[in-house]
């Protein structure tokens, strides 16, 4: 082809060059950075207070009966900081690890352990994403979104030419086709992936919280660790503004203890509306620690009292439960 040719797809202008080598290396290092931190931060466990002593162990196994098995396990838990529990009102306890699970913490099948606030196991990166790495999971998926936006933003016009023939008969032809093609691919998927997990992060929900809600004293609550959509950013990113956009771990709290929306609310109310439930087994009568609730409270709800958050009224409508707690404020 003609020189003429080869002149459409090089930049001639220095300062454009700058600036694409720039912004691409730029993207693409974060892009990498983060998705190392992703693939190589190890699935955070629950600490040793969550195991049960020798003598309980073996008392565990002795008995065959769940509800003497239950008993130990609630006499283990009682200086825990949980506020979940099953849905049948047990308290969660891992079987392969033999410890009681913190709230939000889930066996992990493929990596074959319990794993703090776990989000789901992710093939893609060959890790859990958990408590220890979702902020780092966040921003690859970021970052990756912007690379392949750039990737496709800067091949488009050539894109473009190849549909109306301008552009030189050279291999050149298909790099441009492929560039553009598997760029916006990735964008749009990686897109509706990372939409969801903003919307996540905005509820503080993990993707397994948002299949089977969290079990509370009043019943499951998929809102129950939710404390405004401000609070809930911090608590994946932190408090300084200024590492929010590097894969640095700055997520609040220890990842065994989160603060819940229930806490705001006065323990003696909460007693008087759980008496108002239906009788239970002596079992699922007080399947909690009696340590009192307002003891998980920390600085995260300091400020203000959101136990009502913005958004969610409509959600309190439809769920009997958390209508019921309301009322029962109020009155
Ligand atoms: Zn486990
Ligand atoms: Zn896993």
């Amino acid at each position: 082809m003609p020189e003429s040719g080869r002149i459409q797809v090089t930049i001639s202008s220095t300062a454009e060059k700058v600036v694409y080598l720039v912004v691409f290396h730029l993207s693409f290092v974060m892009f990498v950075w983060s998705y190392w931190k992703t693939i190589f931060t190890s699935p955070a466990s629950p600490s040793k207070e969550f195991c049960l002593s020798k003598a309980d162990k073996e008392q565990y196994e002795k008995e065959e009966r769940p509800e003497s098995q239950q008993e130990i396990l609630r006499r283990a838990a009682k200086d825990l900081p949980i506020y979940t529990t099953t849905a049948s009102r047990a308290i969660r306890y891992c079987d392969r690890c033999q410890l009681i699970k913190p709230d939000r913490c889930h066996h992990c099948s493929a990596c074959d352990i319990c794993v703090l606030k776990m989000d789901h196991h992710c093939p893609w990166v060959n890790n859990c994403v958990g408590f220890s790495n979702y902020k780092f999971f966040l921003l690859f998926l970021m970052y990756s979104l912007l690379y392949c936006l750039f990737v496709a933003a800067t091949v488009l016009q050539y894109f473009i030419k190849f549909w109306t023939n301008e552009l030189p008969d050279t291999h050149a032809k298909f790099h441009v086709l492929f560039l553009f093609f598997v760029a916006a691919m990735f964008f749009i998927s990686i897109l509706s992936l990372f939409s969801y997990h903003c919307w996540l992060v905005g509820k503080n929900r993990s993707t397994i919280e948002t299949f089977r809600a969290p079990t509370f004293r009043n019943g499951p609550d998929k809102n129950g660790f939710s404390l405004g959509c401000s609070k809930n950013l911090r608590e994946v990113f932190g408090d300084e503004k200024k590492y929010w956009l590097l894969p640095i771990f700055t997520s609040l709290g220890d990842g065994c203890n989160f603060p819940t929306r229930l806490v705001i609310m006065d323990p003696e109310q909460l007693t008087v509306s759980s008496q108002n439930e239906p009788a239970k087994s002596s079992v699922s009568s007080q399947p909690f620690p009696t340590r009192p609730l307002s003891e998980s409270q920390n600085r995260l709800l300091s400020s203000d009292c959101q136990w009502v958050e913005s958004g969610s009224e409509e959600e309190n409508v439809k769920s009997g439960t958390k209508k019921h707690i309301i009322v029962s404020l109020e009155s």
